[in-house]
C-alpha cells in the first residue's frame, strides 16, 4: 500500500511538471525534466540514480535466474524420451583366437588386418521406436541373436581411398530386442579394428540432445572462428583495395584462422548433422591439418620482421611434403591417413617447436619486445596445439579440438590488442612526422629568409663594384664573390625544392609556351656553362616540334637545367649533346605528344652498380673521384619527382668512364602543330658578363620602392639608377601608405616581412580605395621568402608579380620594363630584343599574341602624338581632352567587366566588351590597341578561347597603362 501510495506520488509530481513546466513546489523538480537550458547537463536527480541502480540489480537477478535453471535445476518436458550407453561388461574375440572381456570405449591390442567381434546382452529397459546409435569408423556389421541388422561396408564411398574418421550411425529396436545378444563385428582388412567407443541408445530426439550437449559448443565456436576468420581477410581486402594499404600479418592470421576452423568444423563430430557428405570431411580434415600451421608461420615471419624467414620457408616446405606425399599415399591407398597420421603430427609437432625456438632467441635478443602480446598468445597456442596433439596420438581424453579453440582464441584475442597497439603506435609516430614536417618547413622557411636576405646585401653590394669598379682585379674578386653567391643560392634553392616535394606542395602548372623561346633559353644556358669549361656543344633539335605546347615549362626548364649542370660539372673534356624532339604516342591522345630530351657527356661516367641509388636523395656517387666537385646529391631527385609529377619517365645510361645520357620524356598538349624549324636559332642568346649598359631608360617613370632594411633599398636604387627612374624610398609601410595617397606612382616595388604594417598589409590598404590615385598601380612583391607556392599565394594577394631576393639586376630591370607603363619606356640599344623574348615566355603567351604585343608597341605614338591628333580631328583640345577621358574611365570598366567574364568564361559578353574598347581605340587613335581589342573579338566570336586567356593578362596591362597616363594628364 505504502509502495503504491510514493509511486503514484511521484508520478503526479513528474506529470505536472511535464505538462505545466512549472515547479510542483519545489524548484529542482522541473530541472528533473529539462536543464535550466534545455539541456540537463546539471547532474542527476536522485530518483535518476536509484532507477540506474535497480535496473543493474534486476538485469543481475535475470541473468542469475537463467544461469541458474540452465545449470543447476535441469528441467525440460519437452526433451523427454529416454537415452542410455551399452556400458556393461562386453566380451571379444579375434580372428586370431584372442579372447577377453572389456568396457568402453575399448581399444584391444589387436594386429593390424586382425577382425574382432564385441558381444554383449541388450538392456531390458529397450522400448519401441528407440535405437542403438553407433560411432563407426570401419567397415561393420551388427547381429541381433545371429541376425545381421546392419551392416556397413565404406568401400562404398565415392572417395579413393579408405574412410577415416568415426561418424554416428543408427539402428532401429524394439522391445522385442530386450535381453537379446548383440554381436558387432569389425574386420576391415588392412585396418586396425581394435577400437569401439560407445554404443548409446534410445529415443532418437533424447541421442541427438545428448550429442548436441557433447559437441555443438565446440561445432558453434569453430563456426565463429570460420566467420571471423572470413572479417578479418574482407576487412584486410577493404583495407587494400579502399585505402591502398597493406596488412600482411593480419591477412596471415586471417587465412589461420579460416584454416583451423575448418579443421575444427570437419573433424566436429557435428558436421554429418549439417553437411550432406559423411566421407569428405575426414579426408579434408586430414588434408588441413598440416597446412593450417602455414599461415601462422608467414604471420609470425612478418611480425618477427623476416628474422628466421628461413626456418618460416623450412616449416612450411616440410608441411607442404608431408600433406602433398600422404595424401597421395592415403589416395592411392598405398596407406591410410589413419595410419600416416603419426608421421603427420611429429612434422607439425616438430615445426611447432622450431617457431618455438625462433620466439625464445627472439626473447633472449631482446627483439620480442616489439610484439610481446603476439608472444603471449603464439606460445599458448603452441602449448595447447601440442597437448591436442597428444590427445589424438595417445588417446588420454577426449578433446577433439577443445584446446585449439582455446589456443586460436586466445592467439586472436592478442593479435587484435597488437594490432590496436600498433595502429595507435602508427597514428601517434604519423602526428609526430607531421608536426617535424611542419617544423622543418617552418625552419626551412625562416633559414631561407635569414640566408637570403644578407646574401641579397652582399650580391647587390657586389653587383655595384661589377658595374663600377674599373679595375680587372677587383672585377675578378666581384666576379667570384658572385659566382659562389649564386652557388650558395642555388644550394638554397635545392634543399627548398625538396621541402616543397617532401610536403606534397609541388603545383604543376599547364600554360601555353613558345617551345623556340623555350629552346633557345635553353640552349643559351647550356652553351654559357659549356663554354666556361671549354667543352663543346653537341645539338639535335627536331625541326618538326610544335610551336605552341601546354604545359609546366618553368619545371620542365628546370628539369633540363639540372641535367645540363651536372652533364657539365662531371664531364672534363669533350662534349654535351643536347637532343630535343616531339613525337606521338599510342597512350596519348591526337593532341599530345611527347616532349623528348636527351642531355648527353662526355664524362666520368656512373658505375653500373650505383645507377640504383642515383636518383635517391642527398646521394652523391663515387665521392672519392668527385670530391672536388660541389654538389648536394638532390639535384637528380628532384629531376627524378618532377617528371614523374607531370607524368614522365627519366632514364639514364652510362658506360663508367666514358660517359652518361639522361633522357626525359614528358606528355604535353599541343596548342599549335606549325614546326619550329630552326626558328629558335635567332632567339639564343648567352648570358656574358659584359660592361654593364641599363637595357632601357624611363626619365618619366615613378616608382615606390618600400623595404625596412636600409641596405636592401640602396641597392634597389643603385640597380635601376641607369634607368633614370624617379625612385622614391620608404623604410616602413606607414610612410608607404601616406606616399600612395598622395602621389601617383607607375609601380610599386614593396617588400613582404617588415614589422607592422608588413608589404601586404600596405598593399590591401592602398587598394582599398577605389577612387585612390594609385588603385591601378602595378605592385611587385620583395621577397626572401621563397618556401611553397610563393609566387601563387602572393598573386592571390594581389600583387601583380613576385621577384625573389637577392635580386638580381637584369630581372629587375626586366620586370620593371614590364609593368611601366610603354609610352614612358625608351628603349636602349643593348638587350631590348632579349628582354622582350623573356617577357614573352615568362608570361607564357602563344606566339600569335606576343606578336600582337609587339605590333601595339609599335604602334603607340607618344601621349603628345595621340592627342594632337585626337584635338585636330575635334577642333578642340578641351572637348578632346574630355573625349580621351571618358574614353580611359570606360575602357577601365569594360576591362573589369572583361575580367570577371572571363572568370566565369561568359564569352559572349566578353565579345561586347572587346567591340566597345575596339571602337574607343579607334576613336582616340590607338591603332596597336584598337587592333588587338578587335582579335580578342573575333577570338571570342570563333571560340578560340586560349588565345583570349593566354593574351588577355597584356592585353589588359596595355589599355590600363594608357588610360592611367590620358587620366594622369587630365590631372596634371
Ligand atoms: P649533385 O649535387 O651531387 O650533383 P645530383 O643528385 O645531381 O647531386 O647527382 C647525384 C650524383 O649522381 C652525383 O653526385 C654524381 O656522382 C652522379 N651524377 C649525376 N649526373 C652525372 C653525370 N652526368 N655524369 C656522372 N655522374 C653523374
Amino acid at each position: 500500500m505504502i509502495f503504491v501510495l510514493v509511486y503514484a506520488k511521484i508520478w503526479y509530481t513528474h506529470v505536472y511538471v511535464f505538462l505545466w513546466g512549472r515547479p510542483y513546489r519545489q524548484n529542482h523538480m522541473r530541472e528533473a525534466w529539462m536543464g535550466s537550458d534545455g539541456s540537463n547537463k546539471e547532474g542527476m536527480t536522485g530518483l535518476h540514480r536509484v532507477c540506474l541502480a535497480v535496473s543493474w540489480i534486476v538485469v543481475f537477478v535475470i541473468a542469475a535466474v537463467f544461469l541458474v535453471g540452465q545449470c543447476v535445476f535441469k528441467h525440460n518436458e519437452f526433451r523427454g524420451g529416454r537415452m542410455g550407453y551399452l556400458d556393461g561388461e562386453w566380451t571379444y574375440e579375434s580372428t586370431q583366437g584372442k579372447t577377453g572381456t572389456t568396457t568402453l570405449p575399448a581399444r584391444l591390442d589387436l594386429d593390424l588386418g586382425e577382425g574382432v567381434t564385441f558381444k554383449t546382452t541388450l538392456p531390458d529397459d529397450i522400448r519401441d521406436g528407440m535405437y542403438l546409435c553407433l560411432s563407426v569408423g570401419k567397415n561393420m556389421r551388427v547381429y541381433i541373436d545371429g541376425n545381421l541388422r546392419m551392416s556397413h561396408d565404406f568401400s562404398d564411398s565415392e572417395l579413393p581411398g579408405r574412410v577415416v574418421k568415426n561418424a554416428f550411425f543408427t539402428l532401429e529396436i524394439s522391445s522385442l530386442d530386450r535381453g537379446k545378444t548383440i554381436e558387432i563385428v569389425r574386420d576391415e582388412p588392412g585396418a586396425f579394428n581394435r577400437y569401439l567407443y560407445e554404443v548409446r541408445y534410445g529415443e532418437l530426439y533424447s541421442i541427438y540432445s545428448d550429442l548436441k550437449k557433447e559437441y555443438l559448443f565446440k561445432f558453434l565456436m569453430s563456426t565463429i572462428l570460420f566467420l571471423d576468420g572470413v572479417l578479418v581477410c574482407i576487412g584486410v581486402a577493404i583495407l587494400n583495395i579502399v585505402f591502398k594499404v597493406t596488412n600482411e600479418p593480419l591477412k596471415y592470421l586471417g587465412f589461420g584462422t579460416i584454416a583451423v576452423s575448418v579443421w575444427l568444423i570437419t573433424d566436429s563430430y557435428m558436421y554429418s548433422l549439417f553437411f550432406e557428405n559423411t566421407y569428405v570431411d575426414g579426408v579434408v580434415s586430414y588434408m588441413v591439418a598440416p597446412i593450417m600451421a602455414i599461415p601462422f608461420f608467414l604471420y609470425m615471419n612478418e611480425i618477427m620482421e623476416h628474422r628466421y624467414e628461413n626456418v618460416c620457408t623450412m616449416s612450411m616446405a616440410s608441411l607442404l611434403l608431408i600433406d602433398v606425399v600422404t595424401t597421395i599415399l592415403h589416395f592411392t591407398d598405398i596407406m591410410s591417413y589413419g595410419l600416416t597420421r603419426p608421421i603427420s603430427n611429429a612434422m607439425i609437432g616438430l615445426t611447432a617447436i622450431m617457431l618455438f625456438v625462433t620466439i625464445i632467441k627472439d626473447h633472449i635478443l631482446g627483439y620480442s619486445k616489439k610484439y610481446k602480446w603476439i608472444e603471449v598468445g603464439i606460445l599458448v597456442m603452441i602449448v595447447c596445439t601440442a597437448i591436442e596433439l597428444l590427445e589424438v596420438n595417445l588417446h588420454i581424453m577426449t578433446l577433439n579440438g577443445l584446446f585449439l579453440i582455446i589456443g586460436l582464441y586466445f592467439l586472436l584475442g592478442t593479435a587484435l590488442v597488437h594490432s590496436v597497439r600498433e595502429l595507435i603506435k602508427t597514428e601517434n609516430e604519423r602526428k609526430s612526422v607531421i608536426e617535424a614536417n611542419r617544423v622543418k618547413s617552418t625552419f626551412l622557411a625562416n633559414m631561407s629568409h635569414e640566408i637570403r636576405t644578407p646574401i641579397n646585401s652582399i650580391m647587390g653590394m657586389n653587383e655595384m663594384i661589377l658595374r663600377e669598379n674599373k679595375d680587372p682585379d677587383i672585377a675578378e674578386y666581384a666576379d667570384h664573390i658572385k659566382r659562389s653567391g649564386k652557388l650558395l643560392l642555388s644550394i638554397i634553392g635545392e634543399v627548398l625544392d625538396l621541402s616543397k616535394i617532401e610536403a606534397g606542395k609541388l603545383d604543376i602548372k599547364s600554360n601555353p609556351y613558345n617551345t623556340a623561346n623555350f629552346i633557345a633559353e635553353t640552349i643559351g644556358f647550356l652553351s654559357e656553362h659549356a663554354a666556361e669549361k671549354g667543352l663543346e656543344v653537341k645539338l639535335d633539335i627536331e625541326e618538326e616540334i610544335p610551336a605552341v605546347m601546354e604545359g609546366d615549362e618553368n619545371h620542365i626548364k628546370q628539369i633540363l637545367i639540372n641535367l645540363i649542370t651536372n652533364a657539365c660539372k662531371y664531364t672534363h673534356e669533350g662534349q654535351i649533346g643536347l637532343r630535343m624532339y616531339a613525337e606521338k604516342s599510342d597512350e596519348l591522345s591526337a593532341k599530345e605528344r611527347i616532349f623528348a630530351f636527351e642531355v648527353s657527356d662526355t664524362g666520368i661516367g656512373i658505375k653500373r652498380e650505383n645507377l640504383g641509388k642515383l636518383f635517391d636523395s642527398f646521394t652523391r656517387l663515387d665521392e672519392k673521384k668527385n670530391s672536388g666537385i660541389q654538389g648536394t646529391g638532390l639535384g637528380l631527385n628532384i629531376v627524378k619527382s618532377l617528371v614523374e609529377a607531370m607524368h614522365g619517365k627519366v632514364e639514364v645510361s652510362s658506360s663508367y668512364g666514358i660517359g652518361s645520357v639522361f633522357s626525359v620524356r614528358i606528355p604535353q598538349t599541343v596548342i599549335s602543330e606549325e614546326p619550329i624549324e630552326d626558328s629558335w636559332r635567332t632567339l639564343v642568346t648567352v648570358d656574358k658578363q659584359e660592361s654593364y649598359t641599363a637595357t632601357f631608360t624611363a626619365p618619366e617613370a615613378k616608382i615606390l620602392v618600400v623595404d625596412d632594411n636600409a641596405s636592401n633599398l640602396m641597392i634597389i636604387r643603385q640597380l635601376l639608377k641607369e634607368t633614370k627612374i624617379n625612385i622614391e624610398l620608404a623604410d616602413n609601410g606607414d610612410e608607404a601608405i601616406d606616399l600612395a595617397t598622395t602621389r601617383r606612382f607607375d609601380l610599386f616595388l614593396l617588400d613582404h616581412m617588415m614589422p607592422h604594417p608588413d608589404g601586404l598589409t600596405v598593399l590591401k590598404t592602398i587598394r582599398a580605395n577605389e577612387h585612390g590615385i594609385n588603385y591601378r598601380t602595378p605592385a611587385i612583391v620583395l621577397t626572401a621568402n621563397a618556401v611553397g607556392n610563393s609566387r601563387d599565394e602572393y598573386l592571390k594577394y594581389g600583387f601583380d608579380d613576385y621577384l625573389s631576393k637577392p635580386v638580381d639586376g637584369l630581372s629587375l630591370e626586366q620586370m620593371v620594363m614590364k609593368y611601366l607603363p610603354k609610352n614612358k619606356i625608351v628603349q636602349g640599344d643593348n638587350g631590348s630584343k632579349d628582354a622582350d623574348a623573356s617577357n614573352a615566355s615568362a608570361t607564357g603567351t602563344t606566339g600569335e599574341a606576343i606578336a600582337n604585343e609587339q605590333a601595339t608597341k609599335a604602334s603607340e605614338g607618344s601621349y603628345d602624338a595621340n592627342f594632337s591628333k585626337v584635338a585636330k580631328m575635334f577642333g578642340d583640345e578641351n572637348f578632346a581632352l574630355e573625349v580621351m577621358n571618358k574614353v580611359a574611365t570606360d575602357t577601365l570598366k569594360h576591362l573589369d567587366k572583361m575580367k570577371s567574364d572571363l572568370m566565369i568564361e561568359r564569352y559572349d559578353d566578353y565579345v561586347i566588351c572587346a567591340h566597345a574598347i575596339k571602337g574607343m581605340m579607334a576613336s582616340v587613335y590607338q591603332e596597336g590597341l584598337r587592333a588587338r581589342a578587335k582579335e580578342h573579338e573575333s577570338a571570342g566570336k570563333d571560340g578560340r578561347y586560349d588565345y583570349i586567356k593566354a593574351d588577355f593578362e597584356s592585353f589588359c596591362r596595355d589599355c590600363t597603362d594608357f588610360c592611367n597616363i590620358v587620366l594622369e594628364r587630365k590631372r596634371d
